[in-house]
């Protein structure tokens, strides 16, 4: 029997996820689907033994009492479907958790929907709200899901670029970008992969746009608790705004609780209702015990919250003084868990190549900033690398010790 030939499967990705993995920038030239930059990056880091500063997810459990009701909840038989809309003490919470830090009134059977991380509420919302043909606006670098779903709805990926240094939109630029054929408008602050925090002035014009153009505006704020000595400000929470936003967020990011993927969309709601609609298909429900145990997480005192956002502050510092020490450029993240650190200044023009090459250099891993753009901003961000400073302080001192090395 001969086994060459054609093969008989055919590609192995087909219909609407190749078109996702193509708007990811995963589609090689030869059709074949390549695995992701970060999985590259932290396969290199485990085979190297090298930091992984490359993913965002913390390496320390977060507040105890968290984890103990999680636990509490499995021991309590918490262990089946949920309510399809959520748990109605996570409703609850996710409502008095709005009123409590941005004096937002929100209905938690109506208003709220409760989904497997932003992940899914973002999947959801754009799989549930946008036309073929339609334009999905998002700021530029994005994170990669944004690119995949959009392609995957048959929507049409418009950005407005965010540059360096302080990786804010031009309003000109922003302007320009909205027009009667842009349906979502997906802001995403404090950002991910820039830590830049959009100021009042810009949520303010993304409102003002958002109405002459009949737009919807969804905003990805799962880096909600973790600023740096700025406020956030929900775009809802702005005039005129709330009747038009899908406010999206995630227990993860603040909780420390990445792999629990409990997130939310909150939302006037006929929106809560089509988002519903994706949902009740892509999950129908998801992680139980972990519903009640971040209800629980929303309500813990503000010495919680402040003290979170200062201990990652504190991280912030730590490893750009190391990055600056080695001869990076580093920018100032208001917010998040990455700062960017341009390594032009030390010969190297290319991020993908150096960051392939970091492991063995220095013993650390990154992500070059190109993965979370299109290749029309290349030039810009060439030699842009993402780090994420959401470690132990050691491990960050380490890698500071490291890259002084370079
Ligand atoms: C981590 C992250 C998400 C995903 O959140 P989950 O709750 O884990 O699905 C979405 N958006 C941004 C910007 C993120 O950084």
């Amino acid at each position: 029997m001969s086994l060459s030939g054609p093969s008989p499967i055919g590609p192995s990705l087909s219909g609407p996820w190749r078109r996702a993995a193509a708007g990811a920038g995963l589609l090689g030239s030869d059709g074949a689907v390549r695995p992701t930059i970060f999985a590259e990056m932290s396969a290199l880091a485990s085979s190297t033994g090298a930091i992984n500063l490359g993913q965002g997810f913390p390496d320390e459990d977060g507040p105890a009492e968290v984890l103990d009701a999680a636990r509490e909840a499995i021991a309590q038989g918490v262990n089946q479907y949920p309510p399809g809309r959520g748990s109605a003490v996570l409703l609850e919470a996710i409502a008095a958790h709005q009123h409590r830090f941005y004096g937002l009134d929100v209905d938690p059977q109506r208003e709220v929907l409760v989904t497997a991380g932003a992940t899914e509420a973002l999947a959801a919302t754009i799989l549930g709200l946008v036309e073929e043909g339609d334009e999905v606006l998002t700021l530029e670098p994005f994170y990669d899901a944004y690119g995949a779903l959009i392609e995957l709805a048959r929507g049409v990926h418009t950005t407005v670029p965010l540059r360096s240094p302080d990786f804010l939109p031009d309003h000109g630029e922003l302007r320009a970008a909205v027009t009667d054929r842009t349906r979502l408008i997906l802001i995403n602050s404090p950002h991910n992969p820039t830590g830049s925090v959009l100021p009042v002035e810009t949520l303010d014009l993304i409102v003002e746009l958002a109405h002459r153009h009949n737009a919807i505006i969804v905003t990805d704020e799962v880096y909600e608790h973790l600023t740096f000595r700025v406020a956030h400000v929900p775009i809802a929470s702005r005039p005129g705004a709330r009747e038009r936003t899908i406010t999206i967020s995630s227990g993860g990011k603040t909780f420390s609780t990445t792999g629990w993927k409990i997130g939310w969309a909150i939302a006037p709601s006929e929106h809560i209702t089509a988002i519903l609609a994706v949902k009740q298909f892509l999950t129908y429900v998801n992680g139980a015990p972990f519903q009640p145990a971040t209800a629980l997480g929303l309500g813990l005192p503000d010495e919680f919250f402040v003290s979170a956002a200062a201990t990652l502050e504190r991280k912030r510092d730590i490893l750009s003084a190391g990055l600056s020490a080695a001869g990076f450029t580093v920018s100032r993240p208001q917010g998040g868990y990455f700062v960017i650190a341009d390594a032009a200044p030390l010969g190297y023009a290319d991020a993908a190549d150096f960051c392939r090459r970091l492991p063995e250099l220095a013993g650390v891993v990154g992500v070059p900033l190109s993965a979370f753009c299109h290749p029309r901003m290349a030039a810009e961000t060439a030699s842009l690398v993402r780090f994420a400073f959401c470690k132990r302080v050691d491990v960050l001192e380490r890698a500071a010790v490291q890259l002084a090395g370079l």
